[in-house]
């Protein structure tokens, strides 16, 4: 009865149900969205803790078991349902998200919530644990990779609790984690563009050191393509004797990182990097 081609696992265990919204500090003035309610169990705890729920369903038969769980009780005004699949639904206000998020959309929807404005205070969500770990490691960490520094540039993430494969029904393949989300506001004042630019290539093989993966043929192609587009777009004179190799190489010693390697930096040493390069008029986009 359930669609695996939706992520349909429903949380079974009540104790889980519970624990995950009293760790998402609901205060009766909040909106809620709560991304995939499914038969609603997570929906009808967060309903009597906050002033309104907004819930976004992509299966209109889940969506009409909910409309008919709420149906004549005191929570039915306040629950709001958006039909559809979340990633293209334009998203109203919203103070906290809640989500046992279904496993396909999991990138992309931490990219929209991270995207959203208003700001809003913070997101729970269920992931895959694999997925979850990637998303908090820290720099050393095995996980630590572009989604980690990608996500972690614009928001705290902390792990809140591991949630095994039982608690759910039908059982999904692998274990789950929860993981806070709370957005840096204001957010770090960095081109995406230009970071996501720098991170693909510091992180496309992460165990080479920096200079490793710089001094590829397209990597320095692009550079110095780059390079001459932003002279004639701002009036600068192109340095024709630029060797385009030495500048890296000089300006990833000046900041010390020549020899690193992307899995051990944080996102300020990314940050510093990506800032003297600019400086340099070296850009990634
Ligand atoms: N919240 C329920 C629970 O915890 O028991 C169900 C969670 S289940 C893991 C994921 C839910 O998200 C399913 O109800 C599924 O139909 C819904 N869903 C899947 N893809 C979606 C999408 N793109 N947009 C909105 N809902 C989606």
């Amino acid at each position: 009865i359930f669609n695996k081609d939706l992520g349909q696992h429903i949380l079974k265990n009540p104790l889980v149900v519970n624990g995950i919204v009293d760790k998402a500090g609901i205060k009766p003035s909040d909106t809620v969205l709560e991304v995939g309610p499914g038969t609603g169990n997570l929906t009808v705890r967060i309903l009597e803790q906050a002033k309104k729920v907004v819930a976004c369903e992509m299966d209109p038969r889940l969506a009409a078991e909910l409309t008919k769980r709420v149906q004549s009780t005191p929570y039915q005004r306040k629950l709001e349902i958006l039909h559809g699949d979340v990633i293209k639904k334009d998203l109203p206000h919203f103070d906290l998200c809640i989500s046992n998020t279904p496993y396909q959309i999991s990138s992309p929807l931490v990219f929209k919530l991270l995207l959203h404005r208003p700001f809003f205070r913070s997101a729970l969500l269920m992931f895959q644990r694999e997925f979850a770990m990637r998303l908090v490691a820290p720099p050393g960490d095995k996980l630590y990779c572009r989604l980690s520094v990608n996500v972690q540039l614009y928001a705290k993430v902390t792990h809140v609790m591991k949630v095994g494969r039982n608690n759910f029904k039908p059982p999904p393949k692998v274990e789950s984690s929860v993981v806070r989300l709370e957005p840096y506001n204001p957010p770090p004042p960095v081109d995406f563009a230009e970071w996501d630019g720098l991170m693909r290539i510091v992180f496309s093989r992460k165990n080479k050191t920096l200079m490793g993966n710089f001094k590829t043929t397209p990597v320095l192609t692009m550079l110095e393509q780059n390079y001459k587009t932003y002279c004639a777009a701002n009036d600068l004179m192109v340095d024709d004797s630029l060797d385009i190799k030495a500048k890296v190489l000089e300006l990833l010693q000046s900041v010390d990182m020549a020899e690193a390697r992307a899995n051990k930096l944080s996102i300020d040493d990314f940050l510093k990097l990506l800032y003297t390069f600019n400086q340099a008029g070296l850009h990634f986009c």
